[in-house]
């Protein structure tokens, strides 16, 4: 069969490595000159870095197989820390990591050891951990996390240093606004399940070369065909078949079949022609966005990933700070920093200057090193849409569409994940496996 997949970010590069690994002719259609989508290399004064720091999970399962059906060596790839959540030392903040013992040994044993935390926050975090397992981490109607956590009594400071930071980082979306559901279910695969899922991996190289790139190349080598910078006008059916009208030539090509992976306005534009648009609900977003500092030569942190406090009343935005020269080993990165602000649009509203200069005084005070006030460049990107607010008890659609041949893939179908890379992998598996299955 001749597939077209429309769409070669994480949901669209996943859909296409199954779909040519069973046998099928592929064309991949991406309407940028990059692969990645929203998880994609970006070019800044000449290194390769990414639209956005992006963290895995242990517990991304569908990403570590996709990763290895395409040939990439994931011990070299991805840092591996184990599960963690450490302030800089001096910043009031909390040190929490978790040794290497067995689950649920390494939360239990981290918890014993953190510091920053009263004995209070501890027997209180054990027990929220306790009566999640016993509830299976299900809850029989969604609530707020913000909701769920003061239902299981949650200290002030357990919200500030552990859950707020854990899920706005996972969910993109603040306590008062997530779904507690959804936010367990993330919980469930990483803390409540073995050691290994519950590790944090970071990319060691940008992130187009992670994934997307080796899985254009294995395409490729299956006999399959990437359209770079060509972006699909309309989508129509013929006779049994799929037409497609593009940006670079008059010709129509036509498919047996096509996965639709682009983000869900774009899927509900070129659907509304075929009267399917309804099938998409209209999402809200939320930004993230990223701060580049880059400070001389030898500049480090004392740990590759460390949290920071966030002080919106103060204009304190960071609340977590990378650094790419222990992640990278390229000189070009030597002394980059990234700062990440997740649900950033208050953070905004101060303008990407005044935003970087804000960063770069928070790591200068929380890590009481003055001379990080002063990088020699910065770089903010934002993301505006960078993921849908995952509210509780929000609808997403089902990757199938009531048209023959025609499926949906993308961060946004039915998921137990929030809108993560985990949940574009297997969107994009589940959508390759209906037309398969045609
Ligand atoms: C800044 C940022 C930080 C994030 N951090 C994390 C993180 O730490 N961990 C995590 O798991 N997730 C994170 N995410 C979420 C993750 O990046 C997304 O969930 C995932 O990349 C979505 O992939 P997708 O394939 O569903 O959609 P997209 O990446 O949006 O892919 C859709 C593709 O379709 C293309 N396209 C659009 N229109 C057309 C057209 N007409 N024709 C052809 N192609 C078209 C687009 O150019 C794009 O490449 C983050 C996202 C952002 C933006």
């Amino acid at each position: 069969m001749k597939y077209a997949i429309i769409g070669a970010g994480w949901a669209g590069c996943s859909a296409a490595v199954e779909l040519a690994g069973q046998g099928h002719e592929v064309h991949l259609y991406e309407a940028a000159r990059t692969l990645g989508g929203r998880a994609r290399e970006v070019n800044v004064h000449a290194t390769a870095l990414d639209n956005g720091q992006h963290i895995l999970l242990g517990a991304y399962q569908a990403t570590l197989a996709l990763l290895h059906t395409i040939g990439v060596d994931t011990r070299s790839a991805l840092l591996r820390l184990p599960l963690q959540m450490c302030y800089p030392v001096h910043s009031g903040g909390m040190q929490f990591i978790a040794p290497k013992l067995p689950a649920p040994l390494h939360v239990l044993v981290a918890l014993i050891r953190a510091q920053g935390l009263s004995r209070a926050d501890k027997m209180t975090l054990a027990r929220f951990s306790s009566t999640a397992r016993w509830m299976d981490w299900e809850l029989n109607t969604d609530c707020s996390v913000a909701e769920l956590l003061q239902r299981f009594d949650q200290t002030e400071r357990l919200i500030q240093l552990l859950w707020q930071p854990l899920c706005v980082a996972a969910l993109n979306t603040p306590t008062e606004r997530a779904s507690a559901q959804v936010f367990l279910n993330v919980l469930k695969d990483s803390l409540g399940a073995s050691r290994a899922s519950s590790d944090m991996l970071i990319a060691r190289t940008d992130l187009t070369r992670l994934l997307p790139q080796p899985a254009a190349d294995y395409v490729v080598r299956h006999g399959g065909q990437i359209h770079l910078g060509c972006a699909v006008q309309a989508i129509s059916a013929n006779k049994n078949q799929w037409q497609l009208r593009l940006s670079t030539t008059q010709t129509e090509p036509v498919y047996d079949g096509v996965v639709l992976a682009t983000p869900a306005e774009v899927s509900r534009e070129l659907l509304t022609p075929l009267q399917l648009a309804q099938h998409i609900p209209v999402f809200e977003y939320e930004a993230i966005s990223t701060c580049y500092l880059q400070y001389k030569p030898g500049t480090r942190l004392p740990r590759p990933l460390l949290a920071l406090i966030e002080r919106p009343q103060q204009q304190v935005w960071g609340q977590f700070v990378f650094d790419r020269s222990q992640l990278n080993m390229t000189p070009a990165q030597d002394g980059l920093l990234a700062v990440v602000i997740s649900a950033s649009g208050l953070a905004l509203e101060q303008g990407h200057a005044e935003l970087a200069a804000n960063c770069a005084r928070q790591l200068a005070e929380d890590l009481q090193r003055p001379e990080l006030a002063t990088p020699i460049w910065t770089q903010v990107i934002s993301e505006k849409r960078a993921t849908f607010a995952c509210t509780p008890g929000l609808q997403r659609p089902d990757n199938v569409l009531p048209m023959q041949g025609l499926v949906l893939a993308g961060d946004y179908t039915a998921s137990r994940y929030p809108a993560t890379l985990e949940a574009a992998v297997q969107s994009g598996k589940i959508a390759a496996g209906l037309l398969g299955k045609a």
